[in-house]
């Protein structure tokens, strides 16, 4: 699943203060849109021959101006925004077409083309606002989360907010760097059972603050996570995973990592893209090793982001080597490995009680080339193993098993892009392998599955759109 790829509709909270709002109607349409008008701090200007009881009510109130005639071109001078809001959709058209032939944004009830705009529904905490859009495609859906959110944030929400925008200077001033802070945060409000957390008092809320900025040591040294990407599919992150994106100054990045996952990260951290291009340009290990430091002891959070699990084929060690070597403080995240993703597309275990007992995981390149392995113990095991860059070196692996004695049958099956878009599984045998290789047009990035046969492609691919 990739979030937010087609969003024609951009939800921003626009400051409304002192703003002029053009309400043309005075029934039910425009008391509707009026509702939530009224909370804000715009000047409302309501055009209509007649107005019901309760916009009536906000007029006397002082929420609102009333004109008491049909609109006229006059009306629209110096407006924000424009609602279309009378009874009758043909009306409530012609004044959206000459809105927008001004320029201005329009609203018109109930004519989702006339708008430039809809409005979403509201879980109103102020100033803590939720709002929940489905483009108009179901209004019930949106109804339906607006309800249960209704029912599960604590009315003392707005509070809450108040209370930690009045600390936000203190804190700021005891810790200036920006991902500390964040952390700091992020730890009052660690998200595990949220709502109990969202129930405590301003006051309780207040000395957690204070405490846990006594207990806060000035940390002006960076520090470095090896966090696994997993195989591509933003789905497959750990929970560690998102957090450490979250809260990184300078995410550094491979080719195989995705964008879905990069955009868990800030938008204002720096990203450093360190890709090794198979057979093209590439960021020596060293360079790489070199950033690290670097960030680090300019105290930058940094996070190293490699594809499925940074300790497989990841040169992890190199990396951890020279952090130690600099006394940067560093930790690991596991990801999900690319041979467990392509497993799960194709549903087979890669043990199997009575069957297999063990499992390699074999690179099918090395510093040297094409990389040597026990051919001869892996061919009288049965060969269960999982090759990782092995799409180049499938006809040199084919030979040498079968020059060792493997079956000829022996299932093999290559997953390309395991768990990401443009996934292609490919079903075939020992002997036919390099060249079902070509014929399927794979390049990789792609797992060999040696010994194992999908236990079902049908029922696997239709998990995956399940799941997306
Ligand atoms: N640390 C990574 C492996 C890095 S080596 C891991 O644990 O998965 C790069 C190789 O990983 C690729 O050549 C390919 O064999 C494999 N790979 C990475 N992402 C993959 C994916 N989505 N599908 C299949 N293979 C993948």
């Amino acid at each position: 699943m990739l979030l937010g790829l087609n969003m024609r509709y951009l939800p921003i909270h626009v400051d409304m203060k002192d703003a002029k709002i053009l309400i043309v109607g005075g029934s039910s349409a425009a008391e509707a849109k009026l509702r939530t008008l009224i909370k804000t701090d715009a000047n409302l200007c309501v055009v209509a021959p007649e107005i019901s009881d309760e916009i009536a009510r906000w007029e006397s109130k002082g929420k609102l101006v009333w004109k008491k005639r049909e609109y006229d071109l006059s009306d629209l001078e110096g407006v924000r925004l424009v609602y279309a809001a009378t009874e009758d959709d043909i009306e409530n058209a012609k004044l959206a077409d000459l809105s927008r032939a001004r320029g201005l944004l329009v609203n018109a009830a109930d004519q989702k083309d006339a708008c430039d705009f809809i409005t979403p529904a509201l879980v109103d905490r102020s100033p803590v606002i939720v709002s929940i859009g489905t483009e108009g495609t179901s209004p019930s859906l949106a109804r339906a989360i607006k309800t249960d959110l209704e029912a599960r944030l604590p009315s003392s929400l707005g509070n809450l907010a108040n209370v930690i925008n009045s600390l936000r200077a203190k804190v700021k001033s005891k810790i200036p760097s920006l991902s500390e802070r964040q952390l700091f945060w992020a730890e009052i409000f660690d998200g595990k059972d949220l709502l109990s957390q969202l129930r405590v008092s301003g006051n309780e809320l207040t000395s957690r603050v204070s405490r846990k900025m006594e207990g806060h040591k000035d940390n002006k040294m960076g520090s470095v996570s090896l966090v696994g990407a997993g195989p591509g599919n933003p789905d497959l992150l750990t929970l560690a995973a998102r957090q450490k994106l979250h809260s990184a100054d300078v995410i550094v990045y491979d080719r195989l990592v995705s964008k879905g996952v990069l955009d868990f990260g800030r938008r204002e951290a720096e990203y450093i893209y360190v890709g090794k291009e198979p057979g093209g340009a590439s960021t020596p290990q060293t360079e790489i090793n070199a950033i690290l430091v670097e960030k680090a002891l300019e105290g930058s959070t940094v996070v190293r982001l490699k594809s499925g699990d940074p300790l497989i084929f990841g040169r992890a060690d190199e990396e951890v080597d020279a952090l130690e070597i600099a006394g940067i403080s560093y930790g690991i995240v596991p990801g999900i490995t690319s041979a467990a993703a392509a497993a799960a597309e194709i549903g087979t275990s890669l043990t199997t009680r009575g069957h297999n007992k063990a499992v390699s995981f074999l690179t099918g390149h090395d510093a040297k080339g094409f990389a040597e392995h026990d051919w001869a113990g892996l061919a009288a095991g049965g060969a269960r193993a999982a090759v990782y860059m092995g799409v180049g070196a499938s006809g040199f692996i084919q030979g040498r098993l079968l020059m060792h004695g493997a079956d000829k049958h022996l299932a093999v099956t290559v997953v390309e892009n395991a768990s990401r878009e443009g996934q292609i599984i490919v079903a075939t045998t020992l002997e036919r392998l390099s060249e079902d290789i070509i014929a399927h047009g794979i390049k990789g990035p792609a797992i060999l599955l040696l010994g194992y046969a999908p236990r079902s492609i049908a029922e696997t691919s239709f998990k995956r759109s399940a799941a997306q």
